[in-house]
């Protein structure tokens, strides 16, 4: 069997008596003109290798499969196994590989044997954040990601400082990629239909990422200081250093995070990180 000859997704579902969980997250895409349309925006050459996370019954893993990709499928739900079978069973040897497991706890670097690769994912909206988290922050770097979350979320990855929406996933995604909401989706192209709005959000990694002990400083201050938003820096990271480190970032003393920039941030983590040094050379003398 060829892509083409499978089943409609509905007439699949239907086949295999398969309804959506709640407690998994499942909305699903069955319209392969908007499953394309998130294909073609992930931008993929024939033979790049990409992650999907929760392929549930495979409409965007077949419209990954069309673009010549090879789809490594991560997928808690085992009772898509026999739908999902089908589906690497109609393709080239080696296009779709399966992986039933928690998406959380996967070893990406390992799936992908050495090459970067791409995630493309409408994410199971109760792990999506998390999931983005670990790929901004750990040790597997893809090339890019185009990644489905509920609009609000959306919202936060791509929020500019001073608003509403700006927070610790704005500092730590804008820190360590280019992001861009590149596509709305209405409730109604999900069956069933979720209580909000979607939006796909494009991710590309930027060439000079904070290193890991970076990252690690700004998650520490963004939790801090976004914890209580609504105070000046000066007492929400008193616990950090408070006005010492304030200033020699530059900040003023008076600021609230939602005021402090991207760029203020990062200074803000290679100040403590400098304090931290000086505090180890200290311990040493
Ligand atoms: N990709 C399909 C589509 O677009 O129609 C399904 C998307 S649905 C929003 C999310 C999928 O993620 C479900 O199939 C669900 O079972 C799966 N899922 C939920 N939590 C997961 C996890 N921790 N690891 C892997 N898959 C997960």
């Amino acid at each position: 069997m060829s892509l083409e000859a499978l089943p409609p997704l509905r007439d699949a579902l239907a086949a295999h008596g398969l309804m959506a969980k709640k407690a998994f997250g499942q909305h699903f895409l069955l319209d392969l003109n908007i499953t394309r349309k998130i294909a073609r925006l992930a931008e993929l050459k024939p033979g790049d290798r990409v992650i999907e996370v929760g392929p549930g019954p495979g409409g965007l893993t077949r419209a990954l499969l069309e673009t010549g990709a090879r789809v490594t499928a991560i997928e808690k739900d085992q009772r898509f196994r026999p739908l999902l079978e089908d589906l690497a069973a109609a393709t080239a040897a080696g296009a779709l590989t399966l992986v039933f497991a928690d998406a959380l706890a996967a070893d990406e670097a390992e799936l992908m044997e050495g090459d970067p690769g791409h995630v493309v994912s409408n994410l199971p909206y109760n792990v999506g954040t998390a999931l983005l988290i670990k790929w901004l922050t750990g040790p597997w770097r893809p090339s890019s990601m185009t990644l489905m979350f509920q609009k609000e979320v959306a919202q936060r990855i791509s929020a500019a400082v001073d608003g509403d929406a700006y927070g610790r996933l704005a500092v730590i995604a804008q820190a360590t990629c280019a992001a861009q909401t590149v596509m709305d989706v209405p409730a109604r192209a999900f069956t069933p239909p979720p209580k909000v709005e979607s939006a796909v959000v494009r991710l590309t990694p930027l060439a000079d990422r904070p290193s890991p002990e970076r990252l690690d400083a700004l998650q520490k201050l963004t939790a801090a200081a976004f914890g209580q938003r609504r105070k000046m820096l000066r007492a929400s990271l008193k616990s950090l250093g408070g006005e010492a480190l304030i200033g020699a970032a530059g900040l003023d003393p008076q600021a609230r995070a939602e005021t402090v920039d991207v760029a203020g941030f990062l200074r803000l983590a290679d100040a403590w990180l400098a304090a931290r040094a000086r505090q180890a050379a200290g311990a040493v003398a």
